[in-house]
C-alpha cells in the first residue's frame, strides 16, 4: 500500500489523472492555473479552489466575512495567473447541522463582495451536509486573454519578476498561531485577506509576459511548477527579494528567516512571471506608472535541469503540500 502522505499532493494528481482523455475543444488541460477551453471562436478560463475549516482557516482567527473572501481570492487568482477575466462564480458550501446560520449569512457577505469587486457574477452553486466543520469550494469561469500566459511559456534568458511582498501572509500566518497581538497589521492583513491580483494579471497577460503563475504554495515551488511545465531552470537570487521593514523586524523578533518566509511561505496570491530581458524594463516601469504595488525582478530563467535553485544551490526547503508535512 502506498500511503497519500509519501506520495504527496502533487504524486496524488499525477496519478489520478493519468491517461485522461482529452477533448480537442481542451486547449491546456490538467497542470495550469486554470483549464482554457475553445468553443466556437472564444476562449475561457475554467478553476476551482477549495477552502476546508481548520486546513485553510480556523474560525479563532478569521472573521466569517474574511474566510468568504478569501475562499474567492483563491480561485480568482488563478484567472489573474493567466491574464484573464473573471466572469462567472459557483460556490459549493459543505456545513454541519449545527452550524449558526448568521455565521453562514456573514461568510456570503464577504463572498458577495469578492464576487462584486472580482466582476465574477454568482451565478450557482451547491449545498450539503458535512460530518463536521465547513468547507467552501469556488469555481470561476473567466475569459481568455488573445493569448492565455502558461506555466510552459519561461524562455532561457528570461528573467523572473514577481509583484508585491511574497512571505508576508506566511509571517502573519505564524504571528496567529503563537497568538502575537503586537505583530504588524501588515502582515496579519496579507493572510486574512488578500487581494486577487486580477487587474494586474490582466495587464501582465496583454504585455509580453512568456510564462506566469499565482504565488499559492509559496515561491520556490510555485516557480519549481513553471520550470518543469517550461522545461528551465530558474534561480532566484535572495539578496533580490522584496522583504518590506515589517517582514524583517517581525521575523528577527519571531527567530525566523524572512527570506525563507518569502522562499517557501504561501497563500500571498500574488503573481509571479517571466519575461525577455527586452521587454521587461518598460513592461515593469509601466506596471508602476499603473499600480500601486511593487513589482520586483529576483531572478533568471536558463537553459539546464527544470528546476528552481536559490542563490545556485537547490533549495532545501519546500512550500506547501496537501498530505505531506515533512518533505
Ligand atoms: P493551483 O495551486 O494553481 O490552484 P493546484 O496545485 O491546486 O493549482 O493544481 C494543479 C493542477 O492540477 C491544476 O491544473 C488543477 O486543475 C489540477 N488538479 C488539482 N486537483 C485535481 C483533481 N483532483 N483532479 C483533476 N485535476 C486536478
Ligand atoms: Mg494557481
Amino acid at each position: 500500500m502506498t500511503r497519500l502522505d509519501e506520495l504527496g499532493e502533487f504524486g496524488l494528481i499525477d496519478l489520478l489523472t493519468k491517461n485522461i482523455s482529452r477533448n480537442r475543444s481542451v486547449l491546456v488541460g490538467i497542470g495550469d492555473d486554470c483549464a482554457v477551453v475553445q468553443e466556437g471562436k472564444k476562449q475561457h478560463l475554467f478553476t476551482c479552489d477549495a477552502f476546508v475549516e481548520n486546513i485553510h482557516f480556523r474560525r479563532e482567527w478569521a472573521s466569517p466575512e474574511d474566510i468568504g473572501r478569501k475562499a474567492a481570492a483563491g480561485a480568482l487568482s488563478d484567472i489573474a495567473a493567466m491574464g484573464g477575466v473573471a466572469r462567472y462564480m459557483l460556490v459549493t458550501l459543505a456545513c454541519a447541522r449545527d452550524t449558526d446560520v448568521t455565521y453562514l449569512e456573514r461568510i456570503y457577505s464577504g463572498l458577495k463582495a469578492a464576487s462584486e469587486e472580482g466582476r465574477a457574477a454568482l451565478i450557482g452553486g451547491d449545498t450539503t451536509a458535512s460530518c463536521e466543520g465547513i468547507m467552501i469550494s469556488i469555481t470561476v469561469i473567466g475569459k481568455a486573454p488573445d493569448n492565455p500566459v502558461l506555466r510552459s511559456g519561461a524562455r532561457p534568458g528570461d528573467v523572473v519578476a514577481v509583484t508585491g511582498y511574497p512571505g508576508c501572509a506566511a509571517l502573519g500566518l505564524h504571528a496567529l498561531e503563537q497568538g502575537d497581538g503586537n505583530a504588524p497589521e501588515a502582515l496579519i492583513r496579507a493572510h486574512l485577506r488578500p487581494r486577487p491580483k486580477l487587474m494586474e494579471g490582466k495587464f501582465l497577460g496583454n504585455g509580453e509576459v512568456n510564462a506566469m503563475i499565482d504565488l499559492s504554495d509559496g515561491l520556490v515551488q510555485d516557480l519549481g511548477h513553471v520550470a518543469r511545465r517550461s522545461n528551465v531552470s530558474i534561480d532566484i537570487e535572495t539578496k533580490k527579494l522584496p522583504l518590506t521593514p515589517e517582514q524583517c523586524a517581525y521575523a528577527e523578533k519571531a527567530g525566523i528567516s524572512a527570506v525563507e518566509a518569502a522562499l517557501c511561505g504561501g497563500e500571498d496570491y500574488e503573481l509571479a512571471f517571466t519575461v525577455a530581458p527586452q521587454q521587461a524594463a518598460i513592461l515593469l516601469a509601466e506596471f508602476r506608472l499603473q499600480f500601486n504595488i511593487p513589482v520586483t525582478v529576483i531572478g533568471a530563467v536558463t537553459e539546464g535541469p527544470a528546476r528552481v535553485t536559490v542563490d545556485g544551490l537547490p533549495c532545501p526547503h519546500a512550500g506547501y503540500n496537501h498530505f505531506q508535512t515533512v518533505k
